[in-house]
């Protein structure tokens, strides 16, 4: 069992009326944990405890914030395992999967740590040499962080890496469904001597705990990742004090594979773009367009390679766990009958496995369906499970056309071998990310974010530390 607190001004605290929330493993129902579940009044005293350390952290110098940030790394990756078990049993992801999302939230805080010492200013001499303009960057202030229960350490740490990189002093609120790891995470970074009130971690419901961290006046920035709606209600809370946004929303990734293209290899990584962690990802491949004469050659190779995906508990040796809750299991069911109801032909999959091992938890098949068009939920709504749907196209502009057909815009796929097409397509697709011949669009060293209800603002690189800062212009006359 596993119960962690939440951690205020350096302590850890329980919520003021003795609320908890049960934690339940997606693979077999069992009881995973239990966490407190704050509301209001923990959100306030984690903005006033963050807003009570800004001034000093603000001005640690970013070589003794990196000293933090690469400690934190380091005990992160001593608990990695410990810290995978966690992530499987609330998640359900498979354990490798969860201890590679641990070791890279590491990467993350060392990359981070290094970024902060680059926040560099400029030096002007001003038209008449009479003056000097001195830009400076400085951390905006306190920061909420709100992250979902999909990567729910990864997502977490490119917020708080960049945030305390820059000097802004933060309160993490974890989703509700996956609090235990992230819990763990914040934990370390108070561990590894981040002085109290820097990093505070706030459990609890959205629409108490992180609706005071969204409309508190002590919170300077919100650096949202979720769904669409939430994030529209959001920006709609934060717009009376006009804080600052970062918004990582949903998305509905189109993967093309053109007629040039190995196919092969298309077939491999949309395949693995579509079933990694069930479908339950922000950049996973929702609508596939195929090039006519490849069609046929891809179907064969994808259903073949998705077949072999072995379904189970994310504590074995398995490709694909549950899905994280009974909701998302039957958002994937309906997608799947409204497509066939409109003509979608059923290629794999479809249904949850059969067998006792799979009795009581949310598990789905890898499901591949073709004969799709634009009319069907699963072309048009972000499913979030293990759903790949296919549809064919004739020439680039109209699989351009299909593509961008969407209201969201965070990544997209290209397999090519033309030059012509490469940039004919990565020019023209509407999305922050665009893979060509590569099905992912996360690097470190690159922005990541929306375009179009994707939301905006930028995650990793030195774009995401630019997040936290706002620019000073200082004029000396001389
Ligand atoms: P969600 O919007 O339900 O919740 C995300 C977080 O917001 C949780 O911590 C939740 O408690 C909190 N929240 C909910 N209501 C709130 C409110 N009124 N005020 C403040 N906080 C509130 O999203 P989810 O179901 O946890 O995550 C899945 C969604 O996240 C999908 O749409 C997915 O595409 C998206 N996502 C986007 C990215 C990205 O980088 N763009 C990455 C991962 C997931």
């Amino acid at each position: 069992m596993y119960n962690p607190m939440m951690i205020i001004d350096g302590r850890p605290v329980l919520a003021s009326d003795g609320s908890v929330h049960k934690i339940l493993n997606p693979a077999t129902g069992e009881l995973v944990g239990e966490v407190p579940s704050g509301g209001r009044q923990e959100a306030h005293q984690a903005l006033t405890a963050a807003s009570r350390a800004f001034p000093a952290w603000a001005a640690t110098s970013p070589g003794k914030r990196a000293d933090v940030l690469h400690q934190a790394a380091s005990l992160v990756r001593e608990l990695a395992d410990e810290m995978a078990v966690m992530l499987t049993l609330e998640i359900g992801k498979p354990l490798r999967a969860s201890r590679r999302e641990v070791l890279g939230s590491a990467d993350v805080l060392d990359y981070f740590a290094e970024e902060g010492k680059r926040a560099f200013g400029e030096w002007t001499i001003s038209g008449a040499g009479k003056s000097r303009s001195l830009v400076i960057r400085q951390p905006i202030g306190v920061a909420a962080l709100i992250s979902p229960w999909n990567y729910p350490v990864d997502l977490l740490s490119w917020k708080v890496g960049a945030a305390l990189a820059a000097g802004c002093t933060a309160v993490a609120k974890p989703s509700s469904m996956a609090p235990i790891a992230a819990s763990a995470f914040i934990e370390a970074i108070n561990r590894a001597g981040a002085p109290p009130g820097v990093i505070n971690l706030v459990l609890g419901p959205g629409s108490t705990a992180g609706a005071e961290l969204v409309e508190s006046p002590l919170s300077q920035k919100i650096s949202f990742t979720g769904e669409s709606a939430t994030g529209r209600w959001i920006m709609a809370a934060a717009a009376p004090r006009l804080k600052r946004l970062s918004l990582e929303l949903g998305g509905s990734a189109p993967f093309i594979v053109c007629a040039d293209a190995d196919v092969k290899s298309a077939a491999e990584a949309c395949v693995q773009r579509a079933f990694n962690n069930a479908g339950q990802i922000c950049i996973s491949v929702n609508r596939v367009y195929l090039h006519h004469d490849v069609e046929e050659e891809f179907m064969e190779l994808a259903i073949q390679r998705a077949g072999r995906l072995r379904v189970g508990s994310g504590m074995e040796d398995v490709d694909l766990g549950p899905l994280a809750s009974e909701e998302q299991r039957k958002r994937t069911r309906e997608h799947i009958e409204d497509a066939l109801s409109r003509g979608a032909r059923l290629r794999l999959g479809g249904s949850e496995p059969e067998g006792e091992q799979y009795s009581r938890g949310h598990f789905f098949l890898p499901t591949i369906l073709d004969r799709v068009d634009h009319s069907m939920r699963v072309m048009r709504e972000e499913t979030f499970g293990p759903v790949m749907p296919v549809m064919t196209f004739k020439n680039l502009e109209e699989a351009v056309r299909l593509a961008n057909q969407t209201e969201y815009g965070l990544a997209a796929y290209a397999y090519t071998n033309s030059l012509d097409a490469a940039v004919y397509l990565a020019e023209r697709l509407e999305s922050g990310g665009v893979g060509i011949n590569s099905n992912n669009v996360v690097d470190l060293q690159a922005p990541f974010g929306g375009w179009k209800q994707s939301g905006f603002g930028r995650e990793l690189s030195h774009h995401g530390l630019e997040g936290y800062l706002e620019l000073k212009h200082v004029k000396i006359g001389l």
